[in-house]
């Protein structure tokens, strides 16, 4: 398949059966390969309505970047980072497009956090900056959903950002190694804009984070990074439905529910 123009990638299922799809207007061109090799298309499609959207990569780990944009850190009143903040979430925290959040009644306050992820396509280690862009196969949305009262409870991150079905990922993959900086991100809380920002906002630029990542550890084909989230984070309730849309991805759309 030709790789001149952005490719909507994504993995989906349709009577009881999975897969690899491009998105085509409103319809899903099934095909055969992934993102890591070549893929051509196998000539079959489904309607978009008639699919359940899964994850558009198995990912292989998840890093996150805390605190990388301006107005998100005033707003926790917080020292602006010398050098990109970096965690990570559990696999068990991945839903897709559609999928239920589901909230545990003694989690406390519980925020959307809408970021746009990276997806790794080639192994790297060290790498420069000027360099870094060329390992990225592409773009998401992500919302890393966080229980913000036991994150500063814990004094550390890890148990707040790594509950069950806290990592909503998706719909697609653009397959580009580059967002435009005057891309917008736009949460939307039950059809409210909460968060609008563009990508130039970054205080660590995509490339300045996978070089950071890259001087301690291996990225590896399939590692995605949610590169941080733009001021207007709030709560998130049971019944409510937060809306991540990226300009030239799409939107990912998740229901909250609670969990007893
Ligand atoms: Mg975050």
């Amino acid at each position: 398949m030709k790789r001149g123009e952005p490719v909507k990638f994504c993995r989906f299922s349709v009577d009881n059966r999975t897969y690899n799809g491009v998105l085509r207007g409103n319809m899903l061109d099934i095909v055969e390969g992934d993102i890591y090799g070549d893929f051509s298309s196998m000539r079959m499609s489904y309607p978009v309505d008639r699919v359940k959207f899964l994850t558009p990569i198995v990912p292989n780990k998840i890093w996150c970047v805390g605190r990388n944009y301006v107005g998100h850190v005033k707003e926790l009143d917080h020292e602006l980072p010398e050098e990109p903040i970096i965690f990570m979430k559990p696999l068990t925290t991945l839903v897709g497009h559609g999928d239920l959040v589901r909230i545990p009644n003694w989690a406390g306050r519980v925020d959307y956090e809408g970021e746009l992820a990276v997806v790794i396509g080639k192994r790297c280690r060290k790498v420069s900056e000027a360099d870094a862009l060329s390992y990225v196969a592409g773009y998401s949305c992500f919302n890393d959903v966080t229980a913000r009262e036991l994150q500063n409870k814990d004094g550390q991150w890890t148990r707040a950002k790594s509950f069950d079905t806290f990592g909503p990922f998706g719909p697609v993959l653009l397959l580009t190694d580059r967002m435009p900086g005057d891309a917008a991100i736009t949460t939307r809380l039950n059809g409210n804009v909460v968060q609008r920002d563009v990508f130039s906002n970054m205080i660590f630029s995509v490339s300045r984070i996978i070089s950071h990542i890259s001087r301690f550890a291996t990225l590896e084909p399939g590692d995605v990074i949610a590169t941080g989230t733009p001021e207007g984070v709030g709560r998130v309730a049971p019944e409510d439905r937060v809306e991540v849309e990226i300009d030239g991805i799409g939107t990912l759309s998740n229901p909250f529910i609670a969990e007893h």
